[in-house]
């Protein structure tokens, strides 16, 4: 590898516009960016994570870094400069067009990425941090990695997780065996998604026209999750004495996925993949791994957010 390519860094920031907006429903905001270099963003498809630099109030976009190392460039500068960035998923891109779509749930304005999507129009300038397509090696950002023998995939998330879960879905081979289950805030929050032939997709809305009171969030995915685990073939024998540190949610961030030299071992068990609302994910940890047996290694749960606290 020349010394030239060394430089190039795997991961750089995408000055963009919205160029359209779609309400796909009461939660989901479907936000297309352009930009004129986003032919040079590579996303790895599945759960391919990015950041979202988001304008200041009187200073738009025009403090964000452009530099090789743009997050050193980030917090070098005095905080009242600093853009919120917050990450989110590439739904669909086109790089050949030069867009990515990006599905935010709005949630109030309650943080700086749903307050700016709440308000958010045909021209607004953030910018994006994604995987370089001039990069010479493989530039990751995602976590979809099961072995090519599970006997069985089992998909769960909260609305949050919604825009990896429908990419993942909608890239699964046909006759691949998969559970998903996704919790939605409403019955009007169910979006079309192409699942293959043997995928099992269930949504779980938490406010339907018959609740009175809708159960709180993660009660609903929560309970399918530990019913759909009892049912998926080729589990080991349950190990409550499996090791797992206590990961303390309030404190740090809840992200624990296979090892890379676990990936694509053989395991003929079944793969999990988890992500949300961070409080929700941690007991379902536990259990898949120390009561419903599943291995270690072919589990990937993933904090989104956590109730109550910003996500910087
Ligand atoms: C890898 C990854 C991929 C993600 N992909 C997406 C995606 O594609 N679409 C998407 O919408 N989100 C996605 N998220 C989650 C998103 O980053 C968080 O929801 C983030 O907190 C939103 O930032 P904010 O500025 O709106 O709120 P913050 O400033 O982070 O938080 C402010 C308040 O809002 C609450 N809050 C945050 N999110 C929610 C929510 N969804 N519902 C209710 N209350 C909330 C917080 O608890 C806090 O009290 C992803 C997160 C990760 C780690």
């Amino acid at each position: 590898m020349t010394v030239e390519a060394l430089q190039v860094p795997a991961y750089r920031t995408f000055a963009v516009r919205v160029s359209r907006l779609r309400r796909l429903s009461p939660s989901f905001l479907r936000v297309t960016f352009t930009g004129p270099d986003l032919g040079d963003c590579a996303p790895n498809g599945w759960d391919q994570r990015i950041k979202v630099l988001l304008p200041l109030a009187g200073r738009g976009v025009s403090d964000c870094p452009t530099g090789a190392d743009w997050y050193a460039e980030w917090r070098a500068l005095p905080a009242e400069r600093r853009n919120p960035i917050r990450t989110y998923t590439v739904r669909a891109a086109r790089p050949e067009a030069r867009e990515i779509d990006v599905d935010f749930v709005l949630h109030g304005a309650t943080g700086p990425a749903s307050a700016w999507a709440e308000q958010a129009a045909v021209e607004d300038e953030v910018a994006l941090v994604g995987p370089n397509a001039r990069f010479p090696g493989p530039t990751g950002g995602f976590e979809w990695r099961p072995p090519a023998d599970a006997s069985c995939l089992l998909v769960a998330g909260d609305e949050t997780a919604v825009p990896a879960i429908c990419a993942i879905v909608e890239s699964l081979p046909a006759g691949q065996p998969a559970r998903v289950l996704l919790e939605v805030p409403t019955t009007a929050d169910v979006l079309p998604v192409a699942a293959p032939a043997g995928v099992e997709v269930t949504w779980l809305p938490r406010r339907t026209a018959e609740t009175a009171a809708p159960p709180a969030h993660g009660a609903l995915l929560t309970a399918a999750v530990v019913r759909a685990v009892q049912e998926l073939p080729g589990r080991a024998r349950p190990s409550p004495q499996a090791a797992l540190d206590d990961v303390d949610v309030d404190a740090g961030i809840l992200w624990e996925v296979p090892a890379d030299e676990a990936v694509g071992r053989a395991t003929s068990g079944p793969y999990a993949w988890l992500a949300g609302e961070a409080g929700m994910v941690k007991p379902l940890r536990r259990h898949l791994v120390q009561e419903a047996g599943l291995d270690r290694g072919s589990v990937a749960f993933m904090g989104y957010w956590r109730q109550g606290k910003p996500s910087n």
